[in-house]
Parts: structure tokens; C-alpha cells; sequence
């Protein structure tokens, strides 16, 4: 490959574009984004920069100059519009020519967007969701204090936001349709702890009743069961859906997201996937599945990078990812799709508290709050694939180490 091209300027794009560098590639490398900036990351959007703890430089996966100095050449606020395979090339929104970019090898990173609410108002444009750092400014501006958020869905982009306007001095409403927050990614136990530190911080949670209207201007949300709730802020946090268009107008193999195997190859020999967009194998589960998490952008890039400039593939990673709410630090390793049983390790004394998924005498997974050792020990057991002890693993005075042994 001499043409290297990347659609998608963020944590997955950027990345790639600097690990392609870094494994010694020397042609050309060009690197598009329809966001009007650098590559930066998102995880401190919904964290410490709505809470005004980060500046936007602290944001920015590298600097400016970095794409520079490795010769990397970046196209900030430029949309792909198609992808030519019979040419080679991507045609950029702004060429009226039609003449477009060649590649030898294309890289799509073009992640995920928020979905939006199938409802009566949901298509306000008061109606805010959170995924680049110009929602995030948006959302940032109406968080005065006293002003009232109401949040549509418990995700964990949403619930973050919850904690961080709490701390801004906003008062925050969490309407689930589902009987329990995060009822798509965390445990029972693991919600339910999640829930009660909302509780304490004063958020209301409403589970059990969907949202039949959005009130013009985002002034207030109809609830199925015919309360109203009055707001100044109407966040809808329901998932994200992959942007996988450019891909499926190609023809390239698609399903909740573009199909790729363990380099990251699509069904094009040529085209790579990465990031969110992705629909990538999970080795150590035996099955596939899109993952929205920085881990897994990092991990997927370096599969593309590798192969691209013919560096030895990467070992499979357990997949994990992270998130902040309040004092609560959550790490979780591993899926828990195949995962027959639960062991809970809780400390009372510390506030450590741990959910092991196993399937059979193997850990498959293990959300770990507070608790970067059950994180870490968690995460090298189910990397190595050693039996464990149920005893162990419930006691917590029993250090990871002496589990992992
Ligand atoms: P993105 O970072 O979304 O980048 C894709 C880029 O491609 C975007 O800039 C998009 O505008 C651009 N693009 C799309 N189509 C085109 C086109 N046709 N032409 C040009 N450009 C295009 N993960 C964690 O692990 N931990 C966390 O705590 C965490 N917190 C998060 C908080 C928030 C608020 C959000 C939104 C996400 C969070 N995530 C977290 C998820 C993580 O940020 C994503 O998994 C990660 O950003 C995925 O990287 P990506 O490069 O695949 O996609």
C-alpha cells in the first residue's frame, strides 16, 4: 500500500493515523473529518469538561502539530460523501468537480451517532443529545445553576451527565423506559448500586414509563402515563447507532455496523473498519458485535496499522471500558454474553465492590466499582482462562493476586 486514507477523524481515525507512523509506514497518509477539529476524545465530554474541570487542549488526542512533524496530512470539517471502489478514491463533499481522494488502502473510523427519539418533539432542535464537543458546548451553556435536566434514558453517557449537571448545581430527571438504569450493559446488582448513589446525589429516576411527547422548545416531556415533567434542558441519551452509510452504499458486508474480521478487513480486501463502526470479532467469546469504547477504537486500529504496514498482528485484548459518575470509579472487563452465574465480592468497610461473571469454573467478565485490583486481576483471568474459586472470589479479604495465583 502507498495511499493510505481515513475517513473519520476521531479516537479511532486519529489513532490509526499515528500507529501507521509508529509501525514505519512511509507513503501517504490522509486523514478526514467532518468535525472542524482535531482528533480529540469524548469520554471527558459527558465528565470533566461539562463540569468545566478540563480545557479543550487537555481534550485533543494529540497536538496540532503532531500531524505535522509525522506528516500526516489532516482535512478537518470535510464530509466523505461516497466511496468509489472501482476508482480507488473517496469524493469529498465540498469537490463540485467530483474528483476525489485515491487510496491504495482505506481506513472507514467514521463511529457512531446518537439516536434520536421517535417521538412527538423529538426532532426539536432544543432537544439535545451528547456525542461531539459542539453538543457538549451546548449542553454545557444551559447548565446554569437550579436549571432543570430532564434526561431521557439511563446509558451511561446519559447518567454521567445526570451526576456532572448535579454537580453544576442543576436538578436532574432520569426517565427509563426499562425497570432499571443501564438494563443493556451492567448487572442487576451493579445498576441498582448505580442507581442508589443518583438517589443520594438528589436525581429522581423514573423507571417503567417511556415518553410520549417533548414539549416545544424542550420546555417540558410527556410521559406515557400522562405526567408531565416541566424542564429547561431535554437530554435524550437512548444509544448510539453505527454510521455505517458510506459502507453499505459501497456494498460492503454490513450489519449493525460494518462487518470485519480479526485485521479489521472488511469485505473488501482493501477497506478496513474501525471504532464504533465496526462489527468486529470477539475472539475470546467466539462470537461478533459492534463495542462503543475507547479500548476497543484503540484496539481495532492497531489491527488495521498492522496489517497495513505489515507489522505482526496484535494480540486479542478482553474488552473492556470505564466510566465516572460522582465518586464512583466503574471499570468493566470482558462481555458477559455467555456468562451462566455471578459472584459478588463487597467490602463494606471500603466501598469496593465487585460482580464476577462466570461460565462455569471460567471468568467471562467482571464490573468492578471502585475496585482497580478485582478490575485488573478480573481482567488477566479472563485473559488466561484459569479456573477460579468461588470462594475466592467472593471474599474480600482475599487479595486478587492470591485469586489470580
Ligand atoms: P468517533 O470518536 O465518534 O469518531 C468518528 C468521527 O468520524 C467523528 O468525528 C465523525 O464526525 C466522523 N465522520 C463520520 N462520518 C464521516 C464522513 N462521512 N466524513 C468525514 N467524517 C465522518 N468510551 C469509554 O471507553 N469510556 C468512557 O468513559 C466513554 N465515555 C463517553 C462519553 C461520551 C459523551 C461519548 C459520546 C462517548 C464515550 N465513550 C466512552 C465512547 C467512545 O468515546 C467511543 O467509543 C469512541 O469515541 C469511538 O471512536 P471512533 O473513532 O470509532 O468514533
Amino acid at each position: 500500500f502507498e495511499r493510505v486514507v481515513i475517513i473519520g477523524a476521531g479516537h479511532a481515525g486519529g489513532t490509526a493515523a499515528a500507529l501507521l507512523r509508529q509501525m514505519g509506514f512511509k507513503g501517504q497518509v490522509t486523514l478526514i473529518g467532518d468535525e472542524p477539529v482535531c482528533p480529540y476524545q469524548r469520554p471527558p465530554l459527558s465528565k470533566a469538561w461539562l463540569k468545566g474541570e478540563a480545557d479543550s487542549d487537555s481534550l485533543l488526542l494529540r497536538p496540532e502539530s503532531f500531524y505535522r512533524e509525522q506528516d500526516i496530512e489532516l482535512v478537518t470539517g470535510v464530509a466523505v460523501r461516497a466511496i468509489d471502489r472501482e476508482a480507488r478514491m473517496v469524493r469529498l463533499d465540498r469537490s463540485r468537480s467530483g474528483a476525489g481522494v485515491p487510496y491504495d488502502a482505506l481506513i472507514l473510523a467514521t463511529g457512531s451517532r446518537a439516536r434520536t427519539l421517535p417521538v412527538p418533539g423529538g426532532d426539536d432542535p432544543a432537544v439535545l443529545t451528547l456525542r461531539t464537543m459542539a453538543d457538549a458546548d451546548r449542553l454545557k451553556a444551559r447548565l446554569t445553576p437550579g436549571a432543570r435536566l430532564v434526561l431521557i434514558g439511563a446509558g451511561y453517557v446519559g447518567l454521567e451527565a445526570a451526576a456532572s449537571a448535579t454537580a453544576l448545581g442543576c436538578t436532574a430527571t432520569v426517565v427509563e423506559v426499562q425497570d432499571r438504569v443501564l438494563s443493556r450493559t451492567a448487572s442487576p446488582a451493579l445498576a441498582e448500586r448505580i442507581a442508589a448513589r443518583h438517589g443520594q446525589a438528589g436525581v429522581e429516576i423514573l423507571t417503567g414509563v417511556g415518553v410520549a411527547a417533548i414539549r416545544p422548545g424542550g420546555t417540558g416531556v410527556e410521559l406515557s402515563d400522562g405526567r408531565v415533567l416541566e424542564a429547561d434542558v431535554v437530554l435524550v441519551g437512548v444509544g448510539a447507532v453505527a454510521e455505517d452509510r458510506l459502507a453499505r452504499d459501497a456494498g460492503l458486508t454490513c450489519r449493525d455496523g460494518v462487518v470485519v474480521n480479526a485485521e479489521a478487513r472488511t469485505s473488501d480486501d482493501d477497506i478496513f473498519a474501525i471504532g464504533d463502526c465496526a462489527w468486529r470479532p470477539w475472539p475470546l467469546y467466539g462470537s461478533a458485535g459492534r463495542l462503543e469504547s475507547v479500548p476497543s477504537a484503540l484496539e481495532t486500529a492497531k489491527q488495521a496499522a498492522a496489517a497495513i504496514s505489515g507489522a505482526p498482528p496484535p494480540p486479542p485484548e478482553v474488552p473492556w471500558f470505564w466510566s465516572d459518575q460522582y465518586d464512583l470509579k466503574l471499570q468493566v472487563a470482558g462481555l458477559f454474553i455467555d456468562a451462566d452465574r455471578q459472584v459478588i465480592r463487597r467490602d463494606a468497610a471500603t466501598d469496593r465492590f465487585a460482580v464476577f461473571h462466570l461460565k462455569g469454573d471460567r471468568l467471562r467478565a467482571v464490573e468492578a466499582l471502585n475496585a482497580p485490583q478485582e478490575f485488573m486481576g478480573g481482567r488477566l483471568l479472563i485473559a488466561s482462562g484459569k479456573p477460579v474459586d468461588d470462594a475466592l472470589l467472593a471474599d474480600p479479604t482475599v487479595s486478587m493476586k492470591a485469586v489470580t495465583k
